[in-house]
């Protein structure tokens, strides 16, 4: 669990602004509220530094004066309605209102404005939305159980936090096992996290003076004596028996029947098997939607995670790579791009059927390279690169080929012939059809050769006739 707050400090054009209490005719404040240093009256002045509370003044060695922002006093004078920050920064991170004192009052109360430091009496007009990120700390952990062999992250696990004994609040954890606790004062105090699950129980203390991330709270199994069975939840306790086996008689608590044992242990087996499939479709969609709109190389395994709301940590859990990431990402686009063998296909020639699945796949990736730029940009590096997903691909559309070759063998339709190593030439042979990156250099020389033409060739070097593919 990773997490990155920036501040940006810059003077904050206070109303009743230390620096001018200090420096005197140095620095003055406009009439449209802005705090101007002058550089003349202010040259040799580095103690001016010194007066801010917010350490908004730098000094300027080469000019010896001290300096500050001006809120770009120097642009709006000659007419522009923006300072240069608002007007340049793509995600809109800064805007600049002109409001009285009151309309001011009921913006921060509406957005949650804050000012820095407010308790300095210095009635700042920089006010900051989600300051509470800076100013406050947060406590976070990753919840895993053994199960089955496997550590898996453990969604649904409930989280509380207490001080001194009381109870502050509960969560519980995301599909990837993380909890959070915001807002907390980073004032030294020692809470403790305790985690509850049918799986087991973990608890963490810690002192809080900047944010902590616990790591992975791996549970551990509650009740594993007759007294602590005694004591813990019912269902807990058969989960421990369940598990236990022939010690559970011995100890005289419940007997499970053993068929129920293995049916519930199956059960819970396949739903673990059904959340890490949904993690890792979840990943690959969010990956897939970043990849279309910024592109492969432009989308980290971060972005991915800040897009799941989840940490970079959990993504590892499913993908070592971020590589690894975009090969499922690939074997996915394929997949769902793959044509469909039509089921009623024994009424055409094994060369129609040959024909139109080589189109099919021409076709589907050429709307790829049409409509999903982004996408189909991830593919040809693919091939280029020849990622395992990317074989795999190939290897399975030379054994559709192959499969084709064979059927029209025996229909004796097609000669005699080695029809693996027949699909491998007729496949390389019509590469410019169904590979991205030959695809692409097909369409950019705007070839005379249609894809019908391409394949009908292809085809024919399979039927009777001299031809002759040796090894
Ligand atoms: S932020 Fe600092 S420099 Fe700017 S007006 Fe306030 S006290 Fe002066």
């Amino acid at each position: 669990m990773v997490e990155t707050t920036y501040l940006p400090v810059m003077c904050n054009h206070c109303d009743d602004a230390p620096c001018m209490r200090y420096a005197g005719d140095a620095i003055r404040k406009r009439d449209d509220g802005i705090v101007i240093i002058d550089p003349e009256k202010a040259r040799g002045r580095k103690d001016i530094l010194g007066s801010c509370p917010y350490r908004a003044i730098v000094w300027n060695e080469e000019q010896q004066v001290p300096q500050t922002w001006i809120f770009d006093a120097h642009l709006l004078d000659q007419g522009w309605q923006r300072p240069r920050c608002q007007q340049s920064c793509p995600t809109e991170v800064f805007e600049a209102v002109k409001l009285d004192d009151a309309a001011m009052e009921r913006m921060a109360a509406t957005e949650g404005l804050k000012v820095q430091k407010p308790e300095l009496g210095t009635k700042p007009r920089v006010w900051y939305r989600g300051l509470e990120r800076w100013e406050t700390c947060f406590i976070g952990g990753s919840v895993s159980a053994d199960i089955a062999d496997a550590v898996e992250c453990l969604e649904g696990a409930e989280v509380t936090l207490s001080q001194g004994g009381k109870v502050l609040t509960t969560t519980v954890t995301d599909g990837f096992g993380d909890f959070r606790f915001d807002n907390l004062a980073g004032d030294g105090g020692m809470y403790r996290v305790e985690v509850a699950h049918a799986h087991g129980s973990v608890w963490r203390d810690c002192v809080l003076s900047e944010s902590v991330y616990l790591g992975e709270l791996r549970l551990t199994r509650l009740a594993e004596t007759k007294e602590e069975t005694a004591k813990a939840r019912p269902g807990i306790a058969h989960l421990v028996e369940g598990a236990g086996g022939g010690a559970a008689d011995s100890r005289g608590a419940p007997m499970l029947d053993s068929d129920n044992c293995r049916s519930d242990m199956t059960h819970r087996r396949t739903s673990r098997q059904e959340s890490r499939e949904t993690n890792v479709a979840r990943i690959l969609s969010a990956a897939e939607t970043l990849c279309a709109i910024y592109g492969s190389g432009k989308t980290n395994v971060c972005d991915i995670a800040t897009y799941l709301k989840m940490s970079p940590a959990n993504v590892y859990r499913f993908f070592p790579s971020k590589l690894a990431i975009y090969d499922g990402l690939v074997a996915r686009v394929l997949e769902d791009n793959f044509p469909v063998m039509q089921p009623d296909s024994g009424r055409f020639t094994s060369a129609e059927t040959l024909r139109e699945f080589m189109l099919g796949l021409h076709r589907r990736v050429l709307a790829l390279m049409r409509d999903e730029e982004k996408i189909f940009e991830l593919l040809t590096v693919a091939d280029d690169e020849r990622w395992p997903a990317f074989a795999a691909h190939a290897k399975r559309v030379v054994n559709v080929v192959a499969e084709l070759v064979e059927e029209g063998v025996r229909a004796q339709e097609f000669r005699q012939q080695d029809s693996l190593r027949a699909a491998e030439c007729l496949c390389a042979s019509t590469a410019a059809l169904w590979e991205p990156k030959a695809i692409q250099n097909l369409h950019l020389r705007r070839s005379l050769i249609t894809p019908e033409d391409l394949i009908s060739f292809s085809v024919e070097a399979l039927r009777n006739g001299p031809f002759q593919c040796r090894r």
